[in-house]
């Protein structure tokens, strides 16, 4: 099934963009690509052994976090550990404007997606704030949705999830419980009608997975899923 999301940036975009961010490999300085294929070959994937929900390295079919039932998503697959050039990346285009460098990347994940052999029925971006979206100008998960969507034909939920407003920032809560409470009160379920099959978080870096678990658990109070999370890093 084909969705209608067209390419990441039409073709005068891609030129416009290219004179104010030159197409420079962000690991080696290469022109050409943001992310050449020697600085892809060289950054270090995330494979197995691992975890088979939460993707930590380690030799156990599931780790002692997860056999205690922390995550409310079923698993979660990334392509890269995230350090070296593919920490760059993220940082690129997180911070430095380099929407752009979100077609290799959702490429990358895209390639992940097709190799977990998943079969999901609609991808959900994670959301930012409203503030966060209008200074950055975009939302860096929604533009690796929008490639993996593109390149694996499965649609877009683009505005399933939506983050409160007033949501406490994490560094204000005291301890881990603090922590989970305030992230779980984050995030609001806009639809409540069941979307056919399971659900695919995207988002750049899964950290200590507590937003993918936020996201995975409003999405299943409102009754959809199950859900899966697919990032482009994963810190280990
Ligand atoms: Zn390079
Ligand atoms: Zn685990």
């Amino acid at each position: 099934m084909r969705t209608a999301v067209g390419p990441l940036l039409s073709v005068a975009w891609r030129n416009a963009l290219d004179l104010v961010f030159p197409r420079r490999c962000v690991g080696c300085g290469a022109f050409g690509d943001f992310l050449c294929g020697d600085c892809l070959d060289a950054t270090p994937r995330a494979a197995p052994p691992r975890c088979s929900v939460c993707w930590m390295p380690g030799e156990d079919d599931v780790c002692g976090r997860c056999r205690g039932g922390t995550f409310a998503f079923e698993e979660a697959r990334c392509p890269f550990v995230f350090s070296g050039p593919a920490r760059e990346a993220v940082h690129a285009l997180k911070y430095q404007g380099v929407s752009a460098i979100a077609e290799v990347m959702g490429r990358m994940m895209a390639e992940c997606l097709d190799a977990w052999s998943l079969r999901v029925g609609a991808l959900v971006p994670l959301p930012l704030t409203g503030p966060r979206r209008r200074a950055r100008g975009y939302n860096q998960s929604e533009l690796l949705a929008r490639e993996v969507s593109r390149l694996s034909g499965v649609p877009l939920a683009r505005r399933l999830l939506e983050r409160r407003k007033g949501a406490r920032p994490q560094a204000l809560a005291a301890d881990e419980d603090a922590r989970r409470a305030n992230v779980a009160e984050a995030f609001a379920v806009r639809q409540r009608d069941p979307l056919p099959g399971p659900l695919l978080l995207v988002d750049d870096v899964m950290t200590s997975g507590a937003t993918l678990d936020a996201c995975a658990r409003a999405l299943r109070g409102a009754g959809h899923g199950p859900v899966y999370a697919l990032t482009f890093g994963r810190e280990d």
